[in-house]
């Protein structure tokens, strides 16, 4: 989990490929079907140009399918979601029908202004159709209102790890497998 800009995906593919577990990325999933035009993404893609977003039993029912395939069976590292309070509920249920729990909920943290630099430049190389000044600033608004308050929930159950997200990609990840290791013992 933290806030757009924070090097979620990068590091979700770090960690994952370390793990020898998938990344499941709910961004990627939803950028994936807006590229090849299904139903799905052309839902989608109306709330992610806006920021905004995707509604819960549309997300929800996508990870649930997700989830249900053969490579998620040993574990899986989940990137952008949940997101909301709702999609909490409904992981929990998941993960609950396939006999699995969660080990452990990765934040990272970083100064929104040095988010918004990052997405900004982000933006130039990617051509995200999301990555504009006034929609990068909502998205950060949005995580605020509706996800950061989710962090508590996790610390709470004793899930939470917060590691710096601000540094050189490889030094991140290190970060993060050591917090992990910390919460293991
Ligand atoms: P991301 O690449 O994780 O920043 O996701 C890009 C966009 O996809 C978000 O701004 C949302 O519009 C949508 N999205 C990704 N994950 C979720 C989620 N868990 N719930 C709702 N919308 C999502």
């Amino acid at each position: 989990m933290g806030p757009p800009g924070a090097g979620k995906g990068t590091q979700a593919k770090v960690l994952a490929d370390r793990l020898g577990i998938p990344a499941v990325s709910t961004g990627d999933i939803f950028r994936a079907n807006v590229k090849e035009e299904t139903a799905l993404g052309l839902e989608a893609k109306r709330y992610m140009d806006a920021g905004n977003y995707v509604p819960d039993e549309v997300t929800n029912a996508m990870v649930r399918d997700r989830l249900s395939e053969a490579d998620a069976g040993e574990g899986f590292l989940l990137d952008g979601y949940p997101r909301t309070l709702p999609q909490v509920g409904t992981l929990d249920d998941i993960l609950a029908e396939h006999g699995h729990q969660l080990d452990a909920v990765v934040a990272l943290t970083a100064d929104p202004e040095v988010l918004v630099d990052r997405m900004l430049r982000r933006a130039k190389v990617d051509g995200r159709s999301d990555d504009s000044e006034e929609v990068i600033r909502h998205r950060q608004e949005v995580y605020t209102a509706e996800t950061k308050p989710l962090l508590r929930v996790y610390d709470q159950r004793g899930l939470l790890v917060e590691v710096d997200g601000v540094g050189e990609i490889e030094e991140v990840s290190e970060r993060v497998l050591a917090a992990l290791k910390t919460l293991e013992g």
